[in-house]
């Protein structure tokens, strides 16, 4: 299974700043070969990521589209829109989007539909806010949310869908899953995936997200079903996001470095 490391920039930068962060990772040695780069910029950063990062490994994603093709959604942006400006991938039911914008699953799986009708790469978040952990009820609601938002589609189109498991309580406090945690956590969600088939349990990254940051990757991305991670606050930093992807690379980066 490949490893991907996933910058969600949130609403951060200025066309400056957005553009100094692509052009930090463009110039950095080319990642590992079994990791895959995403940074998903703002909106209106997202042409100039896709036209820097033209002709290298790294994939721009948005991190939300709306659900219906085309029409009167005053201020939305729909995933032909992304894709024909070269856009490949989109987180989708971030829980921040959850949170303030009152995503459900049931909204969440027409936007994954319409990225995938697209060849879109959807990133789907899922993960438990602090008293649903502390009521012992996290991976009730994973799998809730899972099937709320995945359970229509065919294993050809679930085999197309990253998730990243981002509990509620680890984004941008500081506070991390423990390795084991997340392990708990990713293999339930392998053991969710495993009723579609063993194939599709087999091919369905699993990202974690939660203040993952160089000092904790580590212990994290060791563990056998975390695929990588989904990077908030730490890939504003090209050269804590840079480490990040060298840590998911292991051995082979500092291998092809020291070749
Ligand atoms: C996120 O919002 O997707 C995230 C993981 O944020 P942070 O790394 O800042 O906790």
């Amino acid at each position: 299974m490949r490893t991907i490391v996933a910058g969600n920039w949130k609403m951060n930068t200025d066309r400056a700043s957005a553009e100094a962060l692509v052009d930090a990772l463009v110039k950095a040695t080319a990642p590992p070969a079994q990791v895959d780069v995403v940074i998903a910029p703002p909106f209106p950063f997202l042409a100039l990521a896709v036209e820097k990062t033209r002709g290298t490994r790294i994939i721009v994603a948005a991190q939300n589209c709306h659900e219906a093709a085309h029409g009167a959604y005053t201020g939305e942006v729909s995933a032909s829109m992304l894709k024909s400006i070269g856009v490949r991938a989109c987180i989708v039911g971030h829980s921040e989007r959850r949170q303030y914008f009152g995503e459900s699953d049931a909204v969440i799986g027409q936007k994954i539909a319409a990225l995938l009708a697209q060849d879109i790469t959807p990133i789907f978040c899922c993960g438990e806010r602090k008293d649903e952990r502390e009521s012992g009820r996290h991976f009730d609601v994973v799998t809730e949310q899972l099937k709320g938002a995945l359970g229509t589609f065919t294993n050809e189109q679930l085999m197309q869908v990253v998730i990243a498991y981002e509990p509620v309580w680890a984004i941008g406090t500081g506070l991390t899953a423990t390795a084991q945690q997340a392990q708990d956590m990713h293999a339930h969600i392998r053991a969710c995936l495993h009723t579609h088939g063993g194939q599709v349990a087999a091919t369905v990254p699993v990202l974690y997200g939660g203040s993952c940051k160089p000092d904790n990757a580590e212990g994290l991305f060791a563990m056998p079903d975390v695929n990588g991670g989904l990077i908030g606050g730490a890939s504003l930093d090209a050269g804590q996001f840079l480490e990040l992807i060298r840590i998911a690379g292991g051995e082979e980066w500092s291998r092809s470095r020291a070749g």
